[in-house]
C-alpha cells in the first residue's frame, strides 16, 4: 500500500492574517511544520478540509488571475509560493532534499488539482470568449460601497438609511463588543496655551498643554467634517495609546502637541471593525460582498482623508451614522499610523477628561512610513501592450 504523507502548517509560517488566526485558534497538537520543520503547534492540513478550501480561495483573494493563469502570461500554480507571497512563508527548510515533499504539500494545501472544487480559480469562457478575474478580491470595492458612493452624490442620505440599517443590523451581530467603564483613551491636539507665572517680583510666560474641553471634541457649530462625522456633528475621536493619538493628527517637526487622557464613564456598546474574519464570509458571493463592505468601511476609516476623495468620505460618514442609529456608542478601528487602534465615540459625554493627564511635547522629527499596494490593472494593461 502506498504511504500517504501527512502535512502540517504552523501559525508562524501562515502569513495571511485570516489564515494565521485560523491556525492559531485550531492548532492543538505539536508536529513538525512542513515549511519550517519546527516541532510546534500545527494544523494537520491533510485532515482539515476547511483550511484547504480556504487556502484555495486565498489565491483569488490575493492574486489577479493573470498572475497564476499561464494563458494570460502568469506562472503556473504553485510557483508563486516558492518566493515572497502574501499567504504562506516561502522559507522552506532543507528544500534541496525535500523538493518533492514540498511540491506535494503545496498541491494539497491549495487543492490545486481539484477541478470539482466550488472555489473557482479561473474565470473560463463566456459569450465574449475567454475571460479572467482581472483584480484580486482584496483590491475590489464591494458592490454596495460603490452603489452608496453613486447614490449619495445624487440623493439625500436619509433616503438610503432604512435599507442600510437592515444590512448593518445583521452584519454587526458578530462584531459587537462591550467596553468597560473606567477605560482610558488618548487624544492629541496641535498647540498649547500660554500662562503668566509670577517669578519673584516679575512674571514670565510659559507654555502649558490644553486640557479638558480644549482637548475634547469641538462644539457642534465649529465641528468640521471628519472621517465618521458630517460637518456640524461632533464625535469624539480617541486612540488606544499616546503614540497612535499623536500619529493620527500628523504633526510636523517644530509643532507643540498637547496630549491627554479621557476615561469612559459607563459600559459602552461598540462595533469592532479591527478584525473581520474572512473565514466566516468566503463561501458564498453574497456573504463575500458583505465582508468587503465591512472591510471597506474599516479601511476607509483608518486612512487619512484626502481632499480629492471627499466622495469616499460621504460613505464613511453615512455608514457611521447608520451604526449610531442602530444603538451603538461608537466604532473601533485600526490605525494606519501605528499598531494601536482608534475609537470614534458618538457621544463625547460618555467620556470624562482625566484630571492632570495632559502633557505638552515638542515634535523633533517625524518618521515617514508607508504601505503600498500594487496597481494591478495598469500592470496588466502594460503587459497586454507589450505582447
Ligand atoms: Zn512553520
Amino acid at each position: 500500500m502506498e504511504e500517504t504523507k501527512t502535512f502540517y502548517l504552523c501559525a508562524e509560517c501562515s502569513k495571511d492574517i485570516y489564515l494565521k488566526n485560523y491556525v492559531k485558534v485550531n492548532a492543538k497538537s505539536k508536529a513538525s511544520c512542513t515549511i519550517c520543520l519546527n516541532e510546534v503547534r500545527t494544523l494537520n492540513i491533510s485532515v482539515d478540509t476547511e483550511i484547504v478550501d480556504f487556502c484555495r480561495f486565498l489565491i483569488r483573494y490575493h492574486f489577479p488571475e493573470y498572475d497564476y493563469n499561464t494563458h494570460w502570461g502568469g506562472d503556473d500554480l504553485p510557483q508563486q509560493f516558492y518566493s515572497d507571497n502574501p499567504i504562506i512563508s516561502h522559507q522552506f527548510a532543507d528544500l534541496d532534499n525535500r523538493d518533492i515533499e514540498v511540491e506535494e504539500f503545496l498541491y494539497e494545501l491549495f487543492d490545486i488539482n481539484n477541478y470539482d472544487s466550488k472555489i473557482d480559480l479561473y474565470y473560463g469562457h463566456d459569450e465574449s470568449g475567454r475571460g479572467l478575474f482581472p483584480e484580486a478580491i482584496k483590491n475590489e470595492k464591494s458592490n454596495t460601497w460603490r452603489a452608496y458612493k453613486t447614490e449619495l452624490r445624487n440623493k439625500n442620505f436619509f433616503l438610503l438609511e432604512d435599507e442600510a440599517k437592515k444590512t448593518f443590523s445583521k452584519l454587526l451581530d458578530d462584531l459587537t463588543i462591550k467596553l468597560n467603564s473606567g477605560e482610558n483613551y488618548f487624544r492629541a491636539r496641535i498647540g498649547y496655551k500660554e500662562k503668566k507665572e509670577e517669578v519673584g517680583i516679575s512674571s514670565v510666560t510659559i507654555k502649558v498643554p490644553f486640557s479638558n474641553d480644549e482637548l475634547s471634541s469641538p462644539p457642534v457649530l465649529k465641528a468640521k467634517a471628519g472621517r465618521a462625522n458630517r460637518q456640524g456633528v461632533a464625535f469624539l475621536y480617541l486612540a488606544s495609546d499616546s503614540k497612535t493619538a499623536l500619529g493620527e493628527i500628523r504633526p510636523h517637526p517644530g509643532h507643540y502637541v498637547s496630549i491627554g487622557e479621557f476615561t469612559s464613564k459607563k459600559k459602552l456598546t461598540v462595533a469592532d471593525l479591527r478584525f473581520i474574519d474572512l473565514m466566516k464570509f468566503y463561501r458564498d458571493d453574497k456573504k463575500l460582498q458583505l465582508f468587503k463592505l465591512l472591510k471597506d468601511l474599516s479601511e476607509e476609516l483608518s486612512i487619512p482623508i484626502l481632499p480629492e476623495e471627499q466622495e469616499n468620505y460621504l460613505v464613511t460618514q453615512f455608514i457611521s451614522d447608520v451604526i449610531r442609529q442602530l444603538g451603538f456608542d461608537g466604532i473601533l478601528f485600526n490605525s494606519s499610523v501605528s499598531s494601536g487602534h482608534n475609537l470614534v465615540a458618538f457621544n463625547a459625554d460618555n467620556f470624562v477628561f482625566k484630571t492632570g493627564s495632559s502633557n505638552l511635547i515638542k515634535i523633533i522629527s517625524v518618521e515617514f512610513g508607508y504601505k503600498a499596494t500594487e496597481y494591478h490593472i495598469d500592470s496588466f494593461l502594460e503587459r497586454a501592450i507589450e505582447k
